[in-house]
């Protein structure tokens, strides 16, 4: 873009800007106030002295920055400016001149501009830049780009600049990565919680199932009586289901001491968690819930609390994820 082709689109230009390098660019004074409050006041200021003729000076970035500056302000829609291009070279700097010059569409498209040109090496100075000019969405994605890639950031001339310029910003930037490890490995930590409730869930509906209609060859003394009866057509876990049955098989079986047996103690614990979500009251099918019931009655209120506790997450994950329902039993061989 030359400067004979502003003089070109601007018909009339009574204005002049001035450049760093004494570059002066004719623009029309009408399209400058109508897209910025900061240019509305200078010629004001101007015209009232009767100075308009004295070349408005816009330093500290390059000359052909301000050209595309006054560009997109007078003729915004004009062919020969080639956005692309000119965002390519100038976007830092055209941020900088709108945000100055508080023309917000242009700051608006230059955030959008910039964000997809964000790269390992620019990152650091877009950052800074989004900080200087308090544009907090772009900020944040040089923040997220910087923590997904900081070990390539860390060898920038960028990062080693600010490293050696700006150590408070230093602080703040490795400050938020710590933060946002922190958040991470507690969303980690939080998914897999609700996935072991999911699959302490689902047993405790396997264990309904087994005990109220059957399932293979656990199950109520009725469906024996009735073999015809196909008792698996209502499984809602198959291997949840063998895993329980196995294990409901083993209780009944097992000699050793429950609390030196970890399968005893797997069923054991799973058929106690059963009596804390239970809503039956005398005719409950699955075995031990009604001891476990007086038991808990009897019991105090730590020991009580804690399944309770668990009894209250395990059917809250349920009613959460009984639109998108996984399937997983590792979870009886960690209990
Ligand atoms: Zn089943
Ligand atoms: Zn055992
Ligand atoms: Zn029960």
């Amino acid at each position: 873009m030359e400067c004979e082709n502003i003089s070109i689109i601007v018909s009339e230009p009574d204005v002049v800007i001035r450049t760093s390098n004494g570059l002066k660019i004719p623009a029309f004074s009408g399209a400058l106030v109508s897209a910025s409050p900061v240019f509305e006041e200078i010629v004001e200021r101007r015209r009232r002295k009767g100075r308009l003729d004295k070349a408005v000076p816009i330093l500290g970035v390059p000359s052909d920055a301000v050209l595309a500056f006054v560009g997109f302000l007078c003729s915004p829609r004009s062919e020969s400016l080639d956005q692309n291009e000119v965002m390519d070279k100038y976007g830092m700097h055209l941020m900088v001149l709108s945000h100055v010059y508080r023309v917000k569409w242009l700051k608006d498209l230059c955030e959008v501009e910039l964000a997809l040109r964000l790269t390992v090496d620019s990152v650091v100075d877009v950052l800074q830049l989004a900080r200087q000019c308090d544009v907090p969405k772009l900020y944040l994605q040089c923040m997220k780009l910087l923590n997904k890639e900081f070990a390539a950031v860390e060898k920038t001339e960028g990062w080693v600049f600010l490293q050696n310029n700006d150590p408070w910003f230093e602080l703040e930037i490795l400050k938020f990565l710590e933060e946002e490890d922190l958040i991470q490995k507690r969303r980690k930590r939080k998914m897999e919680e609700q996935q072991v409730y999911l699959q302490l869930s689902e047993a405790m509906e396997c264990l309904q199932h087994i005990c109220t209609e059957g399932c293979t060859d656990v199950g109520p003394n009725e469906a024996e009586e009735a073999p015809n009866k196909q008792k698996s057509l209502s499984c809602p876990n198959y291997t949840t289901c063998h895993v329980l049955q196995n294990l409901i098989k083993h209780l009944a079986s097992c000699r050793a001491n429950r609390s030196a047996c970890s399968q005893c103690r797997r069923i054991w614990n799973l058929l106690r968690l059963h009596s804390s979500v239970c809503q039956f009251t005398d005719d409950c099918r699955v075995p031990l819930c009604k001891q476990f019931k007086m038991k808990m009655n009897m019991e105090g209120k730590g020991e009580n609390g804690k399944w309770r506790l668990l009894a209250k997450k395990v059917v809250s994950v349920k009613v959460m994820s009984s639109l998108a329902k996984k399937r997983k039993h590792d979870l009886l061989y960690k209990l």
